[in-house]
């Protein structure tokens, strides 16, 4: 936080964050931090405490409050969006209370727009709770009556918490991701830019975009601040600000390569496209790497993580190199254990890819039985299944909690699916396992067909059959007009599960 205030001193007339219709200088998003800090500390807040923001998406409240609380050793919950792949979802009441009472926040800050949402939430909490936004006349606690001096240097443990992130899944409650001070800090350091960077945030500053945008503002860059990805608004924006970098979810591209305007857009400008969160289809990289040039880079992590490896742009020309998700990042270091036994297996083996980093978590929230399940000695677990090549190149496979699993044989769900997807006639799959009545894990695929095309589910058996093995052959076909999708993308596996066992009335 130290090192974007510094940034912050040159060039004071320039702007620095657009958003909206408005713009802010430099000297005024020094002085909204430098602000803050001193009104929270004037409330007591410190090393130890937490406090909570609730703004518009992506509104510039969510960075400088982060930086006043952070300069003060206290630590950062968002209460809006709770999910990576969305800048617009809010969370209920009940979860936002929730969020607000487990860790223990001591103050709310709203933006104008939350003034009276806020109020409803502290008037539910259990205990007092301070309220305070960006604005004098609402009678709470004015962030912007603060004194215009630096706060002096605290003395911050490198391990305290800086930040817990909440995410939410398809179902389930919330789990809040505690990442140090040391880890924030290894994120942005990772992140590092030019100083004529102009960056185009288009996903919520609450998750994977908020280091980035650090380290842009700590590199002396500028940024373009959009609530959400709308890729009209988006090709304008790169085109009228001369946008240098992007970060972007995965199918964002697509989106942008089936627009309309996209022949006609000068993006000459951009030098970066970061992009990551699902799995990328290899043609359609190939096609952006032609369309746009070498700007490309994939970026593979987890909110846990950081970023655990990249594919460089150069790799974007080799067809082999595309399928994977690149070599290791910054100072992670990558293993790939068998999930059954733990033991690192050799290069070109499918197991679970472990990932020590000074990024890492530090721990689940109020959530040992999960920390303890993930994070065990310096290696967190990933979850994900993958293998490395003798290069060093990381592949993902599946999900480890997708994998069925019979009489000793692995079947992973997504190479499944490319094999189906491979098949002329299936324009989407989804496989997933289900419980039959002995309890048998039974591969479920579900398929929705290309226009005027037709294929026998006995066909669809023997095609995967024959390109795979016997047991890879989808045991039950869903047939559907289209699949259900979260966020940015992802198919809605939980979903689809629920709505087969509802109607078989498997079990599972
Ligand atoms: P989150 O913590 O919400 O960012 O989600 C992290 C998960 O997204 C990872 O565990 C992966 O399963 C998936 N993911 C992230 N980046 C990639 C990528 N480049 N390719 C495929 N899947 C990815």
């Amino acid at each position: 936080m130290a090192g974007v205030l510094a940034a912050l001193s040159n060039r004071p007339d320039e702007v620095v964050i657009r958003w909206q219709e408005g713009a802010l200088g430099r000297r005024e998003l020094f002085s909204a931090i430098v602000s803050s800090a001193s009104v929270l500390r004037g409330q007591g807040i410190g090393p130890g405490h937490t406090v909570a923001i609730l703004a518009e998406s992506n509104s510039p409240m969510m960075l400088f409050v982060r930086y006043a609380a952070n300069l003060l050793g206290a630590t950062v919950v968002y209460l809006r969006s709770t999910n990576a792949a969305s800048s617009v979802e809010s969370l209920p009441d009940d979860q936002q209370l929730a969020i607000l009472h487990e860790t223990a926040a001591s103050l709310l800050a709203v933006d104008p727009a939350h003034v009276e949402r806020g109020r409803r939430l502290c008037a539910a909490l259990d205990r007092p709770i301070d309220i305070a936004t960006y604005a004098s006349g609402y009678d709470m606690i004015d962030l912007s009556a603060g004194a215009s001096d630096v706060p002096p240097d605290l003395p911050i443990a490198a391990d305290a918490r800086a930040v817990i992130t909440y995410t939410t899944g398809t179902t389930g409650r919330p789990k809040g991701i505690c990442r140090s001070f040391r880890a924030w800090n290894y994120a942005v350091a990772t992140m590092l830019d030019a100083e004529q960077t102009v960056m185009l945030v288009t996903t919520p500053l609450s998750h994977t975009v908020g280091p980035i945008a650090d380290a842009i503002l700590t590199s002396g860059g500028t940024l373009q601040v959009l609530a959400g990805f709308e890729p009209g608004i988006v090709l304008d924006s790169i085109a009228a600000h001369r946008i240098t970098r992007v970060f972007w979810a995965t199918p964002q591209i697509y989106q942008l390569l089936d627009h309309p305007r996209l022949a006609t857009t000068d993006l000459s400008s951009l030098k970066t496209l970061m992009y990551g969160g699902i799995p990328a289809a290899p043609a359609r990289l190939q096609q952006a790497a032609e369309t746009l040039g070498p700007v490309l880079v994939q970026s593979y992590g987890t909110t846990e993580c950081w970023e655990i490896a990249s594919l460089g742009h150069g790799d974007h020309s080799d067809e082999q190199r595309l399928a994977s998700v690149g070599r290791p990042s910054g100072q992670a270091d990558i293993v790939v254990r068998d999930p059954d036994t733990g033991a690192e297996v050799p290069a070109g083996d499918i197991g679970e890819i472990c990932v020590s980093s000074p990024g890492l978590l530090t721990e689940y929230f109020r959530d040992p039985a999960r920390t303890a399940h993930s994070l065990r000695g310096k290696w967190f677990h990933t979850g994900d299944l993958g293998y490395l090549d003798r290069d060093g190149y990381l592949y993902l496979v599946d999900r480890l909690q997708h994998r069925i699993k019979f009489d000793g044989v692995n079947v992973y769900p997504a190479e499944v699916e490319k094999t189906l997807l491979t098949h002329p006639a299936i324009a989407q799959a989804a496989v997933f396992g289900v419980l039959d009545a002995d309890r048998i894990e039974r591969v479920h695929a579900a398929i929705v067909l290309k226009p005027a095309m037709a294929v026998t589910t006995e066909s669809l058996r023997d095609y995967v059959r024959e390109r795979m093995t016997p047991r890879h052959a989808p045991d039950v076909l869903h047939r559907y007009d289209d699949l259900p999708v979260i966020g940015s993308g992802k198919i809605d596996k939980q979903r689809l599960h629920r709505e087969v066992t509802s109607i078989s009335g498997s079990a599972g």
